[in-house]
């Protein structure tokens, strides 16, 4: 009889069986929690990241536009959206730009009518930004007509070689005599020997202080920095937009 008895001391294998299984559900639920968990993390991270992203993507608002006081501009004074450019001779960058998106901004909403252009010196690579500033500024107080000229020749005339020495007070001055009808190429020596224009530069080097402007080239659209000058769907996504607001 006894040996029927069930004994405490021998549960059954299906017991075990149980425990068993209850115990490895006990290891597997935090397994799955941790994965969750790790899981909702990676989600959160990445989804940061695109905020981040697209919040760089974002051009930057500032309070109002440069003032253009003072500085070239290009186009209908009526135009309703201004663009400026901070940009430098001596950058190759800029030269890229001047090459390939402003032609574009140009034909597409300078010549309409739409945008008045203005160019801002930025003094980011020493000696020979400097005087070049000097040479296109000096043209501007005395040639404003010519100075479009005289400012795509200078890009024209950038070395292929970034560390190469191209701007020098001769090859200004030649750039000068061929671009700006009329000049006294003996004033215009004068000029760069005094830095007759240095109030015209600095007065270019507050604003880029003003707007914060640490890369060459880069772009605003009224009040507003672009985060890539080079993305020009983005220009003309912004310039529409602008326009509209003007309406
Ligand atoms: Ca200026």
């Amino acid at each position: 009889m006894a040996k029927n008895k069930k004994s405490p001391s021998h549960p059954k294998p299906h017991a075990q069986k149980a425990k068993n299984s209850a115990k490895s559900k006990n290891h597997v639920r935090p397994l799955i929690w941790m994965t969750v968990i790790i899981a909702g993390l990676l989600v959160l991270v990445v989804a940061i990241h695109q905020f981040l992203q697209g919040q760089a993507r974002q051009p930057v608002k500032h309070s109002e536009p440069p003032s253009l006081d003072g500085q070239p501009v290009l186009g209908s004074d009526n135009a309703p959206v201004m663009v400026v450019e901070f940009g430098d001779y001596k950058c190759p960058s800029c030269k890229v730009w001047e090459e390939h998106i402003f032609p574009r901004l140009k034909e597409d909403y300078i010549d309409k009518g739409k945008v008045r252009f203005a160019f801002i010196n930025v003094l980011f690579h020493g000696e020979e930004s400097k005087l070049a500033s000097l040479a296109a500024e000096s043209v501007f107080s005395r040639h404003p007509e010519a100075f479009w000229a005289y400012h795509q020749a200078l890009f024209e005339a950038q070395a292929s070689s970034h560390d190469s020495r191209w701007v020098t007070k001769e090859r200004l001055a030649e750039l000068a005599e061929k671009h700006v009808p009329d000049i006294d190429v003996e004033m215009f020596k004068k000029e760069l020997e005094r830095e007759t224009a240095l109030p015209s530069v600095h007065a270019d080097t507050a604003l880029v202080e003003k707007f914060q402007v640490e890369l060459t080239p880069s772009v605003m659209i009224n009040n507003l920095m672009l985060p890539d000058p080079f993305d020009y769907e983005a220009i003309q996504a912004t310039i529409e937009q602008q326009l509209e607001a003007a309406k």
